[in-house]
């Protein structure tokens, strides 16, 4: 059997394994960690789980796709749970806005806070349904190698006013300055700011109305450790504390990878899921690159990075549903001190995690689990977190204890920090950006890293730096992807 080897085992990784082998290939994946998962490995601190990063499951229907390439059935491994009401947002007066998944819910909620957008908010559904079909039916799934594919859907794009950002779109539509935040905060899960990037990412209201919110009881880890034994069963292996320092290459082909020990390994094949823009500029030789020089690399736009607390209470916070996004004073200006200032504001908007509100086996009894992580500008900012993050750490920490969880800093017991520092130097994300490229029109689909490389034959790309990018559904579609790319093992044995 041809030999693959699968640089990294973030979601991405450990997806491209699994169809790499229902494909005919024997697979090695080479982690820098000690566990797999990438930005959503697990740690556990006295007593608590905490689940490092993605929260917020949609669309399982791409997970079982996987179970099912494996040969086994998803639910007899993985039980996932829908989160209803999605989540509750709080403005910085004290408002909410709770987000379900009953349109007449949704409705009624709209009503509450401003009845005169019920119409708009519905004709906005409408589009967000529109741009579904062609932004992530279409476009996730095929390779964007050539201009030609991208030229040909530009007509497209354009009906469905993809020239327009998703802010401008949500705005366009609904009038309450709550509303328009309510409709347009998510870019920020997946790296990019409302204000820039474009309204294809207003596909989100809908994927999550016709798909569900989910999380995975046990934590997102138990999605991780459930991919990483179909690897197994797969006859297949998961090397960990093996960093891979450079992309072997002989006649314009990749042929393997060489590790931080000087091992070397051949490879017929070779598959980046580390962060594309780290691959280029720092695995594969710059005389091996046409257009991903460092100079294009330097050029680039890094979507912002975050600064996450993950603290365990003594206490239950019992009402705090399992996920919250807190607003604070300012919404447009502090998104430009993130994203173009890339100062370290004094105020912040925070997403509250609270996975404990649904699986309590993530705490010790009568105890809570949370994380709270707050946008910050990349490493391009210069901010010290050194000296930075403990100041940072306990204004939010006062501003949670002023708000949704009283008492919070006596209540303490366990407390881990995470700064963009960390995504830099354990997860090798340039800039310490914690979705890689900013999801900008001129840096998707055919304008970012392609799947399989422009650089080098027999080389490809997953995860949150290629195509689609970032997200759960974004990096198992980039994986998905390679099964148009990369020839069947067949073919090359
Ligand atoms: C705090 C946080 C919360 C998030 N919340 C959500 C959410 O709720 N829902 C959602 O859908 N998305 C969420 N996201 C985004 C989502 O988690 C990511 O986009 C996705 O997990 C990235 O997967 P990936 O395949 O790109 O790999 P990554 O997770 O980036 O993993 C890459 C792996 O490659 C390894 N690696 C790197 N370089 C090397 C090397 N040279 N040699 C060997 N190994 C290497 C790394 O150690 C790592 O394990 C969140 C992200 C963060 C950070």
């Amino acid at each position: 059997m041809p030999h693959a080897i699968v640089i990294g085992s973030g979601f991405g990784g450990l997806a491209a394994a699994i169809r790499l082998g229902a494909r005919g290939y024997r697979v090695t994946v080479l982690e820098k960690l000690d566990q797999p998962g990438g930005r959503a490995s697990v740690f556990r601190q006295d007593g608590f789980t905490f689940d490092a990063g993605p929260t917020i499951v949609t669309l399982p229907k791409l997970f079982e796709e996987l179970w099912s390439l494996a040969g086994r059935r998803f639910e007899d491994d993985i039980t996932l749970k829908p989160v209803e009401p999605f989540y509750r947002v709080r403005f910085d007066d004290g408002e909410t806005f709770t987000a379900s998944r009953d349109p007449e819910t949704m409705r009624r909620e709209i009503g509450r806070l401003a009845p005169d957008d019920v119409d708009g908010y519905e004709r906005f559904m409408a589009q967000s349904k529109a741009i579904y079909g062609v932004g992530f039916e279409q476009l996730s799934n095929q390779p964007f190698h050539s201009i030609l594919s991208m030229a040909k859907l530009l007509p497209e794009l354009f009906r469905l006013k993809s020239y327009r950002t998703v802010y401008g779109l949500a705005a366009s539509y609904v009038k309450d300055p709550r509303i328009r935040i309510a409709l347009s905060f998510h870019p920020l899960f997946i790296g990019g700011n409302p204000f820039t990037t474009t309204s294809i990412y207003c596909l989100i209201s809908h994927l999550e109305r016709e798909y569900g919110v989910w999380c995975a009881m046990g934590g997102t880890g138990a999605l991780v450790q459930g991919l990483a034994k179909l690897i197994e069963v797969q006859g297949n292996t998961i090397r960990y504390n093996q960093e891979v320092t450079s992309i072997t290459v002989e006649g314009g082909a990749a042929t393997g990878v060489k590790l931080a020990s000087g091992e070397t390994l051949a490879a017929d094949i070779v598959v980046s899921n580390a962060d594309a823009a780290w691959t280029y500029r720092h695995l594969l030789p710059a005389e091996v690159r046409r257009r991903w020089t460092d100079k294009k690399l330097g050029r680039a736009r890094y979507s912002m990075s975050l600064f996450v607390w993950y603290f365990g209470t003594r206490r239950q916070y019992r009402g705090v549903p399992h996920h919250s996004i807190l607003l604070g004073p300012r919404y447009k200006e502090l998104l430009r001190d993130i994203f173009d200032r890339k100062v370290l504001a004094p105020d912040f908007s925070l997403y509250l995690h609270h996975p404990t509100a649904t699986d309590p086996s993530l705490a010790p009894p009568g105890c809570d689990t949370f994380y709270v992580l707050s946008p910050v500008p990349n490493l391009a900012g210069g901010v010290d977190w050194a000296h930075a993050a403990e100041p940072y750490r306990r204004a939010i920490s006062d501003f949670l204890g002023r708000t949704v969880l009283p008492g919070l800093e006596e209540n303490v017991v366990t407390s881990r920090i995470v700064t963009p520092q960390d995504f830099h130097t354990r997860l090798r994300s340039v800039l310490g950006a914690a979705f890689g490229f900013e999801p900008v029109f001129t840096q998707s689909a055919w304008f970012r890293p392609h799947n399989r490389s422009e650089e080098v034959d027999r080389l490809y790309l997953v995860g949150a730096g290629t195509h689609p990018g970032a997200g759960l559904p974004g990096v198992l579609s980039s994986a998905r992807v390679l099964d148009s790319v990369v020839p069947h093992g067949a073919d090359l044995a």
